[in-house]
């Protein structure tokens, strides 16, 4: 059973430790800063051995350096982008395993918010932790791919089991919500979950993780199969990804 430990850090990231405790290891996922982990693993008295990135953006990697002095950690980072990644060691591609102590991270490809993006999925956790690609009732902007590859991406997302833990590195739930009413205001279970997200966010609690079944229920990026998404975009006999390039392109200039 792996421990996992939110926390908050910048403005609305979340750098998540996970700590398998008969392995004695513990790897940070997506180090922002390196301050906050310190401080938390201090606390638990756990000892870093991995950090894991997702991609090469400074909120994600910008504890790397510290990190790996203070501790002597090994930096397990997608290939493609090693020259991206500070102080990346460990170089992985699509379904490597890593493993942490006796628990096991799958990677994923994920590209489309920046050609080298991995997810890392705990399987036997039901967890997956994947940075900017999928958010709560969001999903990341497409800096350096096209529609049709982060499509394909979160269609590898979708596939995992519903019962999957969704570990993203922001906190964008609300704002998110907002866009995806204009998307899909008649979807009941949309506006169940954006009164929840509000009672939250009121009392300042993260709405992160959410289940993948949520998601699948909820997040207009993961339905553009929705007959009343496509009506309201006018796209009906068209193909998944471009109903989703077309939500992707309203959300980019989307003011709410
Ligand atoms: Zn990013
Ligand atoms: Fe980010």
């Amino acid at each position: 059973m792996l421990e996992i430990l939110q926390i908050p850090a910048l403005h609305d990231n979340y750098i998540y430790l996970v700590h398998e405790p008969n392995g004695w290891a513990t790897a940070v996922i997506d180090p922002a800063v390196a301050e906050p982990v310190l401080q938390a693993l201090d606390e638990k008295g756990w000892k870093l051995t991995h950090i894991l990135n997702t991609h090469h953006h400074g909120d994600h990697v910008g504890g790397n350096i510290e990190l790996k002095r203070k501790t002597s950690c090994a930096i397990v980072a997608v290939a493609r982008d090693k020259e991206r990644i500070p102080g990346i060691d460990v170089e992985v591609h699509e379904g490597d395993i890593i493993g942490l102590g006796h628990a096991d991270a799958q990677v994923l490809d994920v590209p489309g918010h920046t050609s080298g993006h991995i997810a890392f999925w705990f399987a036997d956790e039901n967890a997956l932790f994947c940075g900017d690609t999928l958010f709560g009732l969001g999903c990341g902007r497409l800096f350096e791919g096209h529609a049709e590859e982060m499509w394909a991406s979160l269609e590898k997302i979708r596939a995992l089991p519903p019962s999957t833990r969704i570990y993203c590195a922001h906190e964008y739930t609300q704002a998110n919500g907002r866009f995806a009413l204009e998307m899909e205001p008649e979807n009941q279970a949309l506006q169940e979950r954006v009164a929840k997200v509000a009672a939250l966010r009121k009392r300042n609690v993260p709405t992160i993780p959410s289940l993948l079944e949520e998601e699948l229920a909820t997040n207009p990026f993961l339905r553009p199969h929705s007959l009343d998404i496509r009506r309201r975009l006018g796209l009906t006999g068209v193909a998944d990804w471009r109903v989703f390039a077309e939500i992707r392109h309203r959300k980019d200039s989307f003011a709410g």
